[in-house]
C-alpha cells in the first residue's frame, strides 16, 4: 500500500499562544469539538479508536471548509465518554453522563465566549446514553451561549446511507466500518494479523441495548465487536471519512447563519 498523502495539518486550538488564539477565535471561525471514548474494540482496535475516528473526522471536515474559504479551528478532544457497555473489557473507562453533559456544555460555552458563532460537535461514540448526554451539553451551550452548534448523529437515516450496509445493520462496534476507519487514519494502530480469525459477529448491537442488554457481551459481542472486521480496508475508511466530513459541513450549513449573539464576546 502506498503511504497515505495527509494534507497540511489544520489549525489546532491546542497549539496555540493565547495572543494568537485571540486572532484565530474570530466570530466567523468554525470551531470542530472531536468527541471520543476510552472503550474495547475487539482484540484489534485500540481502546482510543473513537477518539482516532473523532479527530480524523473532524480534521477532514476543517481541511473541508477552510479549502472552501471558510477559517476552522479544532478544539482539544473530549477523549473519555459514557462507555459503561464496553466495562465489561479491561481498560474501558467510562464517565458519567451528567460529567459529560456538563463538560461539553461548558466546553462550548468557553469556546464561543471567544468569538466564534458556529461549532460543530463531532462525536464517533454512538453509545446511547453518551449520545444522549452530549445532546444535552450541545442544548444547554446553544442556550447560554446563543450560537449556533452543529450535533449530527450519524446514526440518522440520512447519515448512515452513507455509510455502510453493516453500520445500518446496527453490527457497527469494532466491525468493518470502524476497522476501516482506524486503516485510513492510523494503521498502525490496527492489530492486522489477528483480522483473518475474527469470525463475523452479526448482531443488532442498538436492538440488542433497547431489548436490555448491559454489555457488549450481554448483546452476544464476548471479544467486544460486532460486524466483520476481516472485511475491512483503508480504501473503505478512506470513502467512510469523506462521507462523515460531508456529514459535518451539510450540518454546518443548516445551521441558521443568521442566528444573533446574544451576548458580546469577553475578551480580556
Ligand atoms: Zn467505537
Amino acid at each position: 500500500m502506498p503511504p497515505q498523502v495527509v494534507p497540511p495539518p489544520t489549525r489546532q486550538l491546542r497549539d496555540l499562544t493565547w495572543p494568537e488564539a485571540r486572532e484565530a477565535l474570530a466570530p466567523e471561525t468554525v470551531v470542530l469539538l472531536p468527541i471520543g471514548a476510552i472503550e474495547a474494540h475487539g482484540p484489534h482496535l485500540p481502546l482510543d479508536t473513537d477518539v482516532i475516528i473523532a479527530e480524523e473526522a473532524a480534521r477532514r471536515a476543517a481541511v473541508r471548509l477552510e479549502r472552501r474559504g471558510d477559517r476552522a479551528l479544532l478544539a482539544p478532544t473530549v477523549s473519555y465518554g459514557v462507555s459503561e457497555v464496553g466495562a465489561c473489557f479491561p481498560g474501558t473507562v467510562p464517565v458519567p453522563p451528567e460529567v459529560i453533559a456538563g463538560q461539553v456544555a461548558r466546553i462550548l460555552v468557553e469556546l464561543a465566549r471567544w468569538g466564534p458563532r458556529r461549532l460543530a460537535v463531532v462525536n464517533a461514540h454512538l453509545e446511547p446514553a453518551h449520545v444522549a448526554a452530549v445532546r444535552t451539553g450541545v442544548e444547554r451551550a446553544v442556550s447560554v451561549s446563543g450560537a449556533a452548534i452543529a450535533f449530527p448523529d450519524k446514526r440518522e437515516p440520512r447519515w448512515a446511507a452513507g455509510l455502510s450496509e453493516e453500520f445500518r445493520r446496527g453490527a457497527r462496534h469494532a466491525g468493518g466500518y470502524e476497522t476501516s476507519l482506524v486503516l485510513a487514519a492510523d494503521p498502525a494502530a490496527v492489530r492486522t494479523y489477528l483480522l483473518p480469525d475474527l469470525a463475523p459477529v452479526w448482531v443488532d448491537l442498538p436492538a440488542k441495548l433497547r431489548a436490555g442488554a448491559r454489555t457488549f457481551a450481554e448483546a452476544g459481542g464476548v471479544d467486544g465487536y460486532f460486524g466483520n472486521p476481516a472485511a475491512a480496508s483503508a480504501e473503505e475508511g478512506e470513502r467512510l471519512f469523506d462521507a462523515l466530513a460531508a456529514m459535518i459541513v451539510a450540518a454546518l450549513d443548516e445551521l441558521d447563519p443568521a442566528r444573533p449573539p446574544v451576548s458580546a464576546p469577553n475578551r480580556p
